[in-house]
């Protein structure tokens, strides 16, 4: 996914997104970006019954993902029976309108 740019730790190697100031691990300021790439695998998910202004939906289930390069990713998950393990496409489209505008999030389906 181009444009799911991670941070990898140059001293530790951990992945981050978003990125920190410091290496949640060692502390390291110095990071190198890296692309999430290929097909992303549910971890965690939570259902969601109240939801922020802007979302005129009810009920969203939100997803945290692992492309198969290591990159994590949360989104929205939109599928109707989610099942930890499956394999999702992500893809950048509006989640919620703010002042009549749309906001642009992660969506997994
Ligand atoms: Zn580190």
């Amino acid at each position: 996914m181009k444009e799911l740019v991670a941070h990898r730790c140059t001293k530790c190697g951990l992945i981050m997104y978003p990125q920190h100031g410091r290496c949640l691990r060692c502390k390291e300021r110095e990071f190198e970006p890296i692309e999430a790439k290929g097909d992303a695998e549910l971890i965690t998910y939570s259902d969601n019954q109240t939801l922020p202004w802007g979302i005129d939906d009810r009920q969203r289930f939100l997803g945290i993902v692992e492309f198969e390069n290591g990159v994590k990713a949360m989104g929205w998950l939109k599928v109707a029976a989610p099942k930890l393990g499956m394999k999702l496409k992500a893809r950048w489209e509006p989640v919620r309108v703010i002042d009549g505008e749309d906001v642009y999030g992660l969506v997994l389906r």
